[in-house]
């Protein structure tokens, strides 16, 4: 999931781990995984975690309800998620504007 963490006084956006709960310190550290099974133009969550042991638990978990979809590296999610939203990375600090 994304959440705020508080660093130096600064609000930042972090992604957590939805099964740990750990902050997932860098995005090759990271892979959203998502269930299967909906139709086009539906919505679905997808959750981050991080990319060994909880991912595996994760994926034994949606094996389990018979409702495996997939997982992307968190860097690729990051990457795609700027693209939808047509921004591209800032050149200066986001504090200062
Ligand atoms: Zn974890």
């Amino acid at each position: 999931m994304l959440v705020l963490e508080i660093k130096e006084g600064k609000s930042c956006p972090v992604f957590v781990c939805d099964v740990c709960k750990e902050v997932i310190p860098s995005a090759r550290q990271g892979v959203a995984v998502y269930k299967e099974n909906i139709g086009q133009g539906e919505l679905r969550t997808f959750y981050t975690v991080c990319a060994r042991e909880c991912h595996e638990l994760m994926e034994t978990h949606f094996e389990n309800e018979n409702n495996w979809g997939g997982w992307q590296p968190l860097e690729y999610v990051m990457h795609w998620l700027c693209e939808n939203m047509k921004f591209k990375p800032l050149k200066r600090d986001p504090y200062e504007i």
